[in-house]
């Protein structure tokens, strides 16, 4: 990770991070430190095909869904993790996750012998339940939505002294997810857009704030559902707001942003140039054209910046972007309706 390290920061933005109280750019590298070899580097997949349809000089796909889990969350998860004190590891850990989050935590606490409780709502699917449980972890699945789930999470937190690895808005688990912008600046020369789904903010958030440090001029665009904008709409209002939660083919962007949102909301309306909003059929677009021309399975949430490249609500015309694929965990049955549509 040290090769061509940029030096434009300036002493004073690398801080201590004990007891880690903001995102910085040390707190990012410090994340880097930690997560290898628990965490792949993923790879960037090129694409002449996307290059030449969008007019681009480069697209290339982050694969993210190449991670041991299927998804960028490991990152997050695994950096909270790793920073526990052994008197916090040997209490166990608890988090409440739509899925890929409460899988990565299951896997990172299940691979260096730690307990770990998720909470998940009745609206998450039963094949990621089972993906959790397969990994050794306690799933309480009770309430709507994923705001009740994080209600139960809130009172066995406290009634079994459990220690929160929290899906986004924290310090920890937004530096994981930074390191992939690490990645990004050694993996593609001539960077200038980056490509980013959007739900509670902690990949948007990271990885943003890190490529701003390292290449200032990069555009970051955050992509959101249009069922489910949260985050766009509590940008707008300089606040968190709640919307009411539907079905989607991108389930991974489901969930609000906490009414008490501490670093997210901040960090993308501080650091995010553009946001762009895609719909159903949109994504699955997406999703096949992956499948397709690239031969990857993508879920709905890691299939949104190809939506909007392809959708023409982006002009990437003589961008070199990178897009961000953040999972594959897809229900099978519906993946293959959209893929045979
Ligand atoms: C969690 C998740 C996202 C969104 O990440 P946030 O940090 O909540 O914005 C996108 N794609 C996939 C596959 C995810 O699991």
């Amino acid at each position: 990770m040290n090769r061509c390290l940029p030096t434009r920061w300036t002493s004073s933005s690398i801080r201590r991070v004990h007891g880690m109280k903001e995102v910085t750019i040390a707190s990012v590298f410090e994340a880097s430190r930690r997560i290898y070899p628990t965490v792949r580097h993923t790879p960037l997949l090129d694409s002449e095909y996307f290059t030449s349809l969008l007019y681009a000089e480069r697209i290339a796909f982050k694969a993210e869904m190449f991670q041991e889990t299927g998804s960028f969350k490991e990152r997050g998860a695994a950096n909270r993790i790793l920073s526990l004190s052994d008197e916090q590891k040997e209490r166990g850990v608890i988090t409440f996750s739509t899925g890929n989050h409460g899988r990565a935590v299951a896997s990172v606490a299940s691979r260096n012998n730690i307990k770990a409780v998720v909470c998940v709502s009745k609206r998450v699917p039963s094949y990621r339940v089972e993906a959790m449980k397969a990994l050794g972890a306690e799933v309480v699945q009770d309430g709507d939505s994923q705001d009740e789930a994080e209600l139960i999470y809130e009172r066995l937190k406290k009634e079994r002294n459990l220690i929160p690895v929290v899906p986004f808005d924290d310090p920890y688990v937004v530096s994981g997810q930074g390191t992939i912008s690490l990645e990004l600046y050694q993996q593609l020369e001539g960077l200038d857009t980056l490509i980013v789904p959007l739900s509670g903010g902690g990949l948007l958030a990271g990885t943003a704030f890190t490529i701003k440090q390292l290449k200032p001029s990069v555009q970051v665009i955050g992509v959101s559902i249009e069922c489910s904008p949260v985050m766009l709409r509590s940008v707008e209002e300089g606040k968190p707001v709640q919307i009411a939660e539907s079905d989607t083919l991108a389930d991974s962007l489901l969930g609000g942003i906490g009414m008490e949102n501490h670093y997210t909301l901040d960090l993308v309306s501080r650091f995010v140039d553009t946001h762009v909003v895609v719909n159903e059929e949109e994504t699955a677009t997406a999703m096949r054209a992956l499948y397709q021309n690239m031969g990857l399975v993508v879920e709905g949430a890691g299939s949104v910046p190809l939506a909007a490249a392809l959708s023409g609500k982006l002009d990437l015309k003589g961008k070199h972007a990178a897009l961000v694929c953040t999972g594959r965990n897809v229900d099978f049955n519906q993946y293959r309706r959209v893929i045979e549509e």
